[in-house]
C-alpha cells in the first residue's frame, strides 16, 4: 500500500512541525480513520459505503454516501467514482487529523490534493490542516470521449448565469450541471422540478446540453457539529467555510469522465477584491483536477454588480428572457420579491436599465420596495457578510446619478436615505446585542436550563414546585 505523506508544509522551518505532527498522528492513526468499504455502481446510482472510527462517528449521519446521475454510470471506473465522496470528507480528515483509506484512486486527483489543500492552508492560517490519504492503487484515466466538451456547475442564480453568458460569448456551449441536494434538499421533488425546469429552459434558450446530480452530500454529514470545530477560529460554518467549492465540483467527476469534459467551470461567488473568506475561491478550486479535467473558478475578477450588468447587456442585445432564480426564501423557481436578496438583485437590474420581467423578476412592485421595507432588512445587513453591505453601498452610490430611474420606480426615498449613517447605527446595535444579550442567552441555555438546583429555585420562586 502506498502511503501518501502530508504535503502541507513547504519550508524547512515547517519540517520540524511536521515531525511533531507525525508523532501525534501516529498515536491517533489507528483510531481516527475513514475507510471506503464498497463502491456500488448500479444503473444511474453511485453508492459509497464507508466506515469511520468510533470517535468521529458523531460527524456522520449515515454510513453511505450516494449520487444519482441522469444516465447510467456503471462504466465509470472506481478510481473516479470515489471522488464525489472524497472531496466531501477530505476537509474533515484535515481538520480532525484522520487517515482516509481507499483501494483505487485517479492519479490526477491524488496529485492535485496537496495543491488544493495548500489553498485551504493559505486561506485559514488559524486552522491546523493535518490528515492523510492512503491509496492502494493509483490509476491514470482517460475519458470515454474526446476531451472537447466544457462543463459548468449551474445553479440558475446570477453568478452561474453570468458565467454561462460569458462562456457563450466566447464561443463555448458548456454542459449545464445542476446539483439536487445543495440549496434544494435531495428529497424536495417539487422544489427540484421547478429548479431544473429553469436549467432546462436556460439550456434550450442558449443551446447548451443539461444534466443533473441528485445527492445526499449535505445530509450525510453532521454540518452542525462539524461547524463547531471551526466556527470560533474562522467565524464561518462548515458548508460555506470548508465544504462547498471542492464538495460541489467533485460530484461531477463521473460526468467529466463519461462526457469528455476538459474544463469544468464553477462560478466564483466573490470577486478577488471583496472582503470575506469562502471555500469556493480560485486558490483552492483551480488546483483541483481529476481524470483529464481542469477546474476553473470563473469570473473571480467580477463583482455582482458587473455580473448583473453583463446579463442585462446580453438580454438587451439578444432580445431574450433569462429565467434567473436568486431567492433564498422560495424553492418554487420564482423570486419572492420580498426578501433582501430579491430586493438587492432587482435594484441592480433597475439601475442598469434592465426590464425586470426579462430576468424573472417581473412582479416587482414599488409598493413593496419602500423605505420602511429597507429599514426592516438593515439589521440583517449589520450582522451579515461585508460583501453584501459592499454591494448595497454600490447600489446607493449608483442611485445618486439615476434620478429618472428612481422616479419611474417610485424609489425617490433612496436619494434621501443616508446609507452609511444607517448601517453604522445598526452595527452599533448589533455589537451591543452581541456583547450583552448573547452571553445572557448562552448562560441561560447552557447553565440555568441544565441546572436542576437553579431550576428548582426558580420554580420555587414562581410557586411551581
Ligand atoms: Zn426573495
Amino acid at each position: 500500500m502506498a502511503i501518501i505523506e502530508r504535503t502541507n508544509e513547504r519550508t524547512n522551518e515547517r519540517t520540524n512541525e511536521r515531525t511533531n505532527e507525525r508523532t501525534n498522528e501516529r498515536t491517533n492513526e489507528r483510531t481516527n480513520e475513514i475507510k471506503i468499504t464498497r463502491v456500488i455502481k448500479k444503473e444511474k446510482r453511485l453508492t459509497i459505503e464507508f466506515s469511520v472510527s468510533h470517535s468521529i462517528q458523531k460527524y456522520f449521519k449515515t454510513d453511505d454516501f450516494w449520487c444519482e446521475y441522469a444516465e447510467e454510470i456503471e462504466a465509470v471506473p472506481n478510481s473516479i467514482a470515489v471522488i464525489p465522496f472524497l472531496v466531501n470528507v477530505l476537509p474533515i480528515a484535515w481538520i480532525l487529523d484522520i487517515e482516509i483509506f481507499v483501494d483505487e484512486l485517479d492519479q490526477s486527483f491524488l496529485d492535485s490534493i496537496q495543491h488544493f489543500k495548500q489553498g485551504y492552508i493559505d486561506l485559514y492560517p488559524e486552522l491546523d490542516f493535518k490528515g492523510e490519504i492512503s491509496v492502494g492503487e493509483t490509476v491514470f484515466n482517460q475519458s470515454l470521449k474526446n476531451n472537447t466538451q466544457k462543463g459548468l456547475l449551474f445553479s440558475g442564480g446570477v453568478d452561474a448565469t453570468s458565467s454561462l453568458i460569458q462562456l457563450i460569448e466566447s464561443g463555448e456551449k458548456p454542459e449545464l450541471i445542476t446539483i439536487w441536494g445543495s440549496d434544494i434538499p435531495s428529497d424536495d421533488l417539487e422544489g427540484w422540478t421547478n429548479k431544473y425546469s429553469i436549467t432546462k429552459s436556460m439550456g434550450q434558450e442558449l443551446e447548451c446540453p443539461c444534466t443533473y446530480i441528485q445527492t445526499n452530500f449535505r445530509k450525510f454529514l453532521n454540518e452542525g457539529d462539524l461547524g463547531l470545530l471551526v466556527k470560533k477560529q474562522i467565524n464561518d460554518g462548515w458548508w460555506h467555510g470548508l465544504q462547498h467549492g471542492i464538495g460541489l465540483i467533485g460530484l461531477a467527476a463521473p460526468i467529466t469522465y463519461l462526457h469528455g469534459i476538459s474544463e469544468l467551470y464553477i462560478s466564483s461567488s466573490k470577486s478577488t477584491d471583496e472582503a470575506g473568506r469562502v471555500a469556493n475561491i480560485d486558490t483552492i478550486v483551480n488546483f483541483l483536477r481529476f481524470n483529464q479535467t481542469n477546474v476553473i473558478n470563473y469570473q473571480a475578477d467580477m463583482s455582482r454588480w458587473e455580473k448583473q450588468k453583463l446579463l442585462g447587456g446580453y438580454v438587451d442585445k439578444n432580445n431574450l428572457e433569462l429565467p434567473i432564480h436568486v431567492c433564498w426564501i422560495t424553492t418554487s423557481g420564482l423570486n419572492c420579491l420580498n426578501c433582501e436578496k430579491c430586493f438587492r438583485t432587482a435594484l441592480i437590474f433597475i439601475l442598469n436599465n434592465v426590464p425586470l420581467y426579462k430576468v424573472n423578476l417581473g412582479h416587482f412592485s414599488s409598493a413593496n420596495f419602500t423605505n420602511q421595507f429597507f429599514k426592516k432588512i438593515l439589521p440583517a445587513l449589520a450582522g451579515g457578510p461585508e460583501l453584501v453591505t459592499k454591494t448595497w453601498r454600490s447600489i446607493f452610490k449608483a442611485a445618486e446619478e439615476k434620478n429618472d430611474v428612481l422616479q419611474t420606480y417610485h424609489l425617490e426615498w433612496m436619494h434621501l436615505f443616508d446609507f452609511e449613517k444607517a448601517i453604522k447605527k445598526e452595527r452599533v446595535k448589533f455589537q451591543i446585542k452581541a456583547l450583552f444579550l448573547r452571553p445572557i442567552i448562552w448562560t441561560y441555555q447552557n447553565t440555568l436550563k441544565q441546572s436542576n438546583v437553579i431550576k428548582k429555585g426558580i420554580d420555587k420562586l414562581l410557586g411551581q414546585n
